[in-house]
């Protein structure tokens, strides 16, 4: 048996407190200490604009959050990793994974063969707080995208989430894919994930407790801030009218 099959089996045998012996840091992140959207809309100042996309549903707000901050700490069941079709490691957020899972991540890729643009596959986690990593190919859309590739970026959220229910995980982070190195705008790019999960949390709601956005710059912060309402819309209580 190879090494990080060895190690993935070994993590997976263990509880919640025994896997944070092992985690990279010590300065890991709760899903508890993750607001919902539902939760943060009440304390934000979220204008809630008079047209939304979809109508009101609490529930599915229960259901997703935005988060800023490092993807590696999140302690959730999943990360999705914005990786290239070799998977074997680069910069940005993958970089970042690749570093405190430790070695065996890269190890455990070389065994995955590539992966396509807006298809995905999952490995352990290994020395993160999450329990698995779901990695995916984002377009590489320098400027304006086509069409073809908003639906390879909408693939990767929702071949991602494919993988997060075959394989019984609850909760899974994802970064702004593709929005970094590849190019893809930052503004079109938030309205094709926002459209893509809550479309997809209607049909699965029951299979998953949290989706989580994980930005890391505050432009995407603000982007999303501004565009969740009109597909997550909140209580008119403690919102600001649009036109003051
Ligand atoms: P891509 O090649 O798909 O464009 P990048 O890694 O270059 O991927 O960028 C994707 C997004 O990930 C960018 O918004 C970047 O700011 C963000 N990012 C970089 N490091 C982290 C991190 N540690 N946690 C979360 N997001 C990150």
């Amino acid at each position: 048996m190879l090494i990080h099959a060895w190690i993935s089996a070994f993590l997976k045998g263990l509880n919640n407190k025994q896997r944070r012996e092992h985690y990279f840091t010590r300065d890991f992140i709760k899903l508890k200490q993750i607001p919902s959207w539902k939760e943060m809309a009440k304390s934000a100042r979220v204008k809630q604009p008079e047209e939304s996309l979809f109508p009101k549903d609490n529930h599915l707000n229960e259901k997703i959050s935005l988060f800023r901050g490092d993807i590696t700490k999140l302690e959730v069941d999943a990360i999705v990793n914005a990786a290239n079709s070799s998977l074997l490691g680069g910069g940005g957020v993958d970089g970042c994974i690749h570093r405190a899972a430790g070695p065996l991540l890269k190890e455990e890729c070389r065994t995955l063969s590539g992966c396509e643009t807006g298809k995905a596959k999952i490995s352990c986690g290994y020395r993160l707080p999450a329990k698995f990593v779901i990695h995916t190919v984002g377009p590489i859309a320098q400027g304006q995208p086509s069409a073809a590739q908003a639906t390879e970026l909408s693939d990767c959220y929702k071949n991602s989430l494919k993988l997060t229910i075959e394989n019984k995980l609850r909760t899974v982070a994802f970064p702004c894919i593709s929005t970094g190195v590849f190019g893809y705008p930052n503004d079109a790019a938030a309205e094709v994930v926002l459209n893509t999960l809550r479309k997809w949390l209607e049909e699965n709601k029951e299979k998953v407790d949290r989706l989580i956005i994980c930005v890391f710059l505050e432009k995407d912060d603000e982007i999303y801030k501004e565009k969740l309402p009109r597909f997550f819309p909140v209580d008119a209580s403690g919102v600001l009218p649009s036109r003051l």
